[in-house]
């Protein structure tokens, strides 16, 4: 249920109304929009008495059902698009974010050696894996706690924010310590547990779709780290699996503007693993850009047919650059800059 206030209601009106939602039995969610204030009640209402009776609080101008199975993170609940915060940095904002980095790290060279790329480019985000899902328990797996250490240390030298995965729940607090982002891979998209320890964290969480999941299974799972009170989620396109065998995957461009109607959440573009071929990146980054998406998360690599994974869809460093330079246009004719 969403309880809208009135203008007018007072500050003490509004923590009434919260009290009285917990106090039977709910979980209360404050949304302070530009419009109006909303308290969102959310929970099994099994065995609870019911909610329309709030309307008789003080401040409160109606209670109105939120019928999509997500609450918090659709439109019904809040209309303003969400901006978030990565210190100082806004994803969801006019500004489109990039951001760009192997896909593992794989020495300190390498990873202080594109975050200068990353830098140069105008990108503000640098990525690298250091927990690695990978299909074969033979391939290179990352670096672990030495590998984010290598991305802590590309920051400190260039200031770039670290968008890097975390893979099961034992490590959320470790890689907490190291990144501006929480990644989790479209692997773990449906991890409920993982999602709802990353939900009791404060930091921003990008969400990759799973590559079988519809657009409600997505925001579902986004659903479970804001009703455990972290609202700070990115959601990021990367492609679902087709019948399609010409490439990796099948980018869903569709689902930017589907999102958008849906959700308030900001959405991102991963066109290298959406297409899984270096040069298919910019086309599909450009059309993103033109769909509507908030950011772009690109791999990119100097020596592509070295690097420990993904090679074939790393864009070397000077396809980056020209990436940077050709979605201006874009950028422009969509009314945003480029972060
Ligand atoms: C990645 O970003 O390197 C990655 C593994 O992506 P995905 O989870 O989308 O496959
Ligand atoms: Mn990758």
């Amino acid at each position: 249920m969403v309880i809208v206030m009135k203008q007018e209601a007072s500050p003490a009106d509004i923590d009434h109304v919260v009290e009285v939602i917990e106090r039977l039995g709910y979980r209360a969610h404050l949304i302070r929009g530009v419009e109006r204030t909303v308290v969102a009640a959310v929970g099994d209402e099994r065995g609870k008495a019911r909610l329309e009776s709030l309307r008789a609080l003080a401040g409160v101008e109606g209670v109105v059902p939120i019928l999509k199975p997500y609450k918090l993170v659709g439109r019904e609940l809040k209309r303003e698009r969400t901006e978030i915060d990565v210190d100082g940095v806004i994803i969801g904002g006019r500004e489109i974010q990039v951001i760009a980095g192997p896909c593992s790290v794989e020495s300190r060279e390498q990873i202080i050696e594109i975050a200068e790329i990353v830098k140069r480019g105008g990108a503000k985000f640098l990525r690298g894996g250091a927990y690695k899902p990978r299909t074969s328990p033979y391939s290179f797996q990352g670096l672990e706690e030495k590998g984010l250490e290598m991305l802590a240390e590309a920051r400190d030298r260039t200031g770039l924010k670290v968008v890097t995965e975390v893979m099961d729940g034992h490590n959320v607090e470790r890689v907490a310590q190291y990144a501006d982002i929480i990644q989790v891979g479209a692997r773990n998209m449906q991890n409920f547990a993982l999602l709802k320890t990353l939900g009791k964290l404060r930091k921003p969480v990008l969400l990759k779709r799973g590559m079988m999941s519809t657009v409600e299974e997505f925001l579902m799972s986004a659903e479970y780290i804001l009703a455990e009170g972290n609202y700070k989620v990115i959601l990021c396109e990367r492609g679902i699996r087709t019948f399609e065998t010409s490439t990796r995957s099948t980018l869903d461009l569709n689902a930017i503007p589907v999102i958008q109607k849906l959700s308030h959440l900001p959405v991102i573009v991963d066109p290298s693993h959406g297409t899984g071929r270096w040069d298919l990146v910019l086309p599909m980054a450009k059309a993103s850009v033109a769909a509507g998406a908030d950011g772009l998360m690109i791999e990119i690599h100097p020596h592509p047919e070295e690097a420990f994974s993904d090679g074939y869809q790393s864009l070397v460093p000077k396809r980056y650059f020209s990436l940077m330079t050709e979605i201006k246009p874009l950028v422009a004719a969509m009314g945003r800059t480029l972060g």
